[in-house]
């Protein structure tokens, strides 16, 4: 559910019309509702309390949305943070969420990244290879730290995802393949500076069958199980985030937040073990759109073009995983059409929908891509030299920009000519 809704036939977020949003910041621009992005916390939050031993960690996923303003609303409610760099705990930490409630993921974190999240003191680093632990040991001896370590196994399972999401296929790139994890846990126990307290696994996003979840989180009982039995000590279970949204309002949705806290407690029953969660797209995914004007239609050999403003630079799953987003007019239309929806950028890849039965919009009318809220801004680039788009939150009636557009001037001081030009 979220809280993007027609009144007198003009799309708002919240109390506030996109089309007074989009005279006042201009086109495109994301939105985020921040009574949506309540929302969905709060119900993760209230269906997975109570599993697991003591109070859940649910840690936002940074990477989906790390907007400072997204990162405070959530940090408001007590979200914890998953982060894979730097600059996302720099984000975490100045949106308010304290240093016990973050994770640090990631397969390849820098010597840096780990110092600096030793230094922070952080709730625990997730460890993804036997060299990252050595490595770990060497920096926390480094800084006389000692540091919780998780080890994200790599469980071999096939999450039934878009490919370029799946990360839980014994050939991908992350955690240590679960049958070694015994000896990694061994390895990590023998640093002086590392305490290996848990077991992590994220097994890919957008997920909509929960059935490789549950194994995953079987697997992950068993073997800690099987090293409590070898004499480890083991505080904590994460089980990662990955929980599908609806993209398509014609299609069935995926399973909800109390579909999936239903399979955690039937998979979790009688742990002694707290529980860590790393949803992302989940709570921020339907808190977003992106709303971009229409800059004119052409007539091709045999399709009919609608042209905005918004390109593959500004949201990138379409092109990248042939991701689908419901595109809506902002002013409702009576009419309807069938058009290929693309932006401006020289590549045939800029192409939101194809042949797509819609309303009919033409130059001057706005429309708005729904469910943009994850992994949209994010993942935004300059490329053809366009400068990053703003973000404004709204709450009820109140809305404030939280991500300033970029000029071509501010973009253009980063350069410089080399000396000899
Ligand atoms: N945790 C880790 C380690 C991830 O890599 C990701 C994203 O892929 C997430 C959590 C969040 O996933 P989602 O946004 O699908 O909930």
């Amino acid at each position: 559910m979220d809280h993007f809704q027609f009144r007198e036939g003009v799309m708002h977020a919240e109390d506030v019309s996109l089309e007074v949003l989009a005279a006042d910041v201009g086109t495109p621009f994301y939105c985020y509702s921040s009574a949506t992005i309540e929302r969905h916390f709060t119900v993760f939050r209230d269906a997975v309390a109570g599993l697991g031993s003591g109070d859940p960690l649910v840690a936002f996923a940074v990477k989906s949305n790390p907007n400072l303003a997204v990162l405070a609303t959530v940090a408001r409610l007590g979200a914890g943070a998953d982060v894979v760099s730097s600059g996302e705990l720099a984000r975490a930490l100045a949106a308010g969420i304290p240093a016990s409630r973050i994770v640090f993921s990631g397969v390849g974190k820098t010597r840096a990244e780990l110092a600096a999240g030793i230094a922070a003191g952080i709730l625990q680093f997730n460890v993804e290879s036997e060299a990252e632990i050595d490595m770990l040991a060497q920096v926390a001896a480094n800084q006389n730290a000692i540091v919780e370590i998780a080890i994200r196994i790599n469980p071999a399972v096939d999450p039934k995802t878009n490919a370029k999401i799946s990360t839980g296929g014994a050939d991908a790139k992350f955690g240590i393949p679960w049958e070694r994890l015994p000896a990694a846990f061994a390895q990590a126990a023998a640093h002086p500076n590392l305490r290996p307290v848990g077991l992590a696994a994220h097994i890919g996003s957008q997920l909509t069958d929960l059935g490789p979840v549950e194994d995953t989180i079987r697997k992950l009982g068993e073997l800690a199980r099987a090293l409590e039995a070898a004499g480890h000590v083991i505080k904590r279970i994460d089980v990662g985030g990955g929980l599908g949204v609806p993209y398509n309002r014609d299609l069935p949705p995926p399973p909800s937040p109390g579909d999936y806290a239903t399979m955690v407690a039937r998979a979790t029953a009688g742990w002694p073990w707290r529980l860590m969660f790393e949803p992302g797209r989940m709570i921020v995914g339907n808190a977003g759109v992106l709303v971009s004007e229409v800059i004119l239609t052409k007539e091709g050999a045999s399709r009919h073009f609608i042209v905005v403003d918004a390109a593959m630079n500004d949201l990138l799953r379409p092109s990248l995983y042939n991701a689908w987003h419901d595109i809506l007019a902002v002013r409702h239309k009576a009419t309807r059409t069938v058009a290929t929806v693309v932006g401006p950028i020289c590549e045939t890849g800029d192409t939101f929908a194809t042949d797509r039965e819609m309303e009919d919009v033409g130059s001057g009318d706005l429309v708005a891509f729904m469910t943009a809220g994850a992994y949209g801004a994010t993942m935004a680039s300059t490329y053809n030299s366009r400068p990053l788009v703003p973000e404004v939150m709204v709450k009820g009636a109140q809305w404030a920009i939280v991500s300033q557009r970029n000029t071509p001037e501010a973009m253009l001081a980063l350069d410089a000519k080399a000396p000899w030009l």
